[in-house]
């Protein structure tokens, strides 16, 4: 069986045609805008029929499409909006079916973090319980709790940038609150809190490199950042008790820096019980969104999508 997958970040498109059990037989990478919602899906079907081609099939001899998106989304075709890409409402299945040429109860979509989630379950046979934690420009989560991916009421469980953690001296967040994990821990904010400690205008892997060569400004960043990770993750452990959790994301290749400092903050606010909790680098690297597509592909065809 091949399936096709779509993982549409803000700035750039990855596709790829995979086998079923997550081999990727070709890929293409894009940047694509994503201001013009219909241009976005048509060009990534584009780029899907490229590597079908390339696999030696027609797009509508996939078994399924997933597509993992950064946006909320109600897990089955409805985007409910995305501030980073600029998005409102609107529904997937007719931007991309056409252009697809399948049946639509063969097109799925997620929010990318979920998907993430999703494919760690699936591919990195990652537990019954974990949280998984995007460190990028902004913060994203997702929960597994036994076994099942947890949605919420209103499709927006996990969002664990918008824990608050900082209360005396809080900074305003995308999300209209204030103290969000995303307001001091991003990447983003990892870069504020370096031009704030002098470093420049170092981003957050500037901040990454300047630490392994033993700057102590950059290293004393990094513990900042780390300390409210640690806290929100204290805060969530307490409430769902994972086993795991995964981080990715580009901060997340400067988590044996972070890990002190997270580790430290974590155990002071969980309970003695929650803190048995491996806290660890995703396995499925830079392209995890590309995974999760998949996987939301394959769940959706065994019925367990929507
Ligand atoms: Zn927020």
């Amino acid at each position: 069986m091949l399936i096709g997958a779509i993982d549409g970040g803000g700035t750039k498109v990855l596709t790829a045609v995979m086998t079923g059990s997550g081999e990727v037989l070709a890929r293409r990478q894009r940047s694509i805008p994503t201001a013009d919602h219909r241009a976005y899906f048509a060009q990534g079907a584009e780029m899907l029929g490229e590597c079908a081609a390339e696999a030696g099939v027609r797009l509508a001899e996939l078994a399924g499409v997933g597509a993992s998106l950064p946006a909320m989304t109600d897990g089955r075709d409805r985007v409910l909006g995305s501030p980073s890409a600029g998005w409102g409402e609107f529904t997937v299945r007719p931007l991309l079916v056409p252009a697809l040429g399948m049946g639509t109860e063969r097109v799925f979509i997620e929010n990318d973090v979920n998907a993430c989630a999703l494919a760690e379950l699936r591919f990195a046979h990652g537990g019954d319980n974990f949280i998984w934690m995007t460190v990028s420009t902004g913060i994203g989560g997702a929960v597994v709790a036994d076994g099942r991916l947890v949605r919420g009421a209103g499709f927006c469980a996990g969002e664990i940038g918008h824990v608050k953690v900082e209360f005396a001296t809080p900074r305003a967040c995308g999300c209209g609150g204030c103290g969000c994990l995303e307001a001091h821990a991003s990447g983003t904010a990892i870069g504020r809190l370096a031009r704030a400690a002098g470093l420049g205008d170092a981003d957050a892997k500037r901040v990454e490199q300047l630490a392994r060569k033993g700057d102590p400004a950059a290293a004393t960043v990094l513990a900042q950042a780390g300390r409210y990770i640690g806290r929100a993750l204290a805060m969530t452990s307490n409430v769902l008790n994972p086993e795991r959790v995964y981080i990715g994301g580009g901060v997340a290749h400067a988590l044996d820096l972070l890990l002190p400092s997270i580790r430290e903050e974590f155990e002071r606010g969980a309970l003695p019980q929650c803190r048995n909790v491996v806290i660890e680098q995703t396995r499925l690297g830079y392209e995890a969104a590309l995974f999760g597509a998949a996987a939301v592909c394959l769940d959706g065809l065994a019925g367990k999508g929507c």
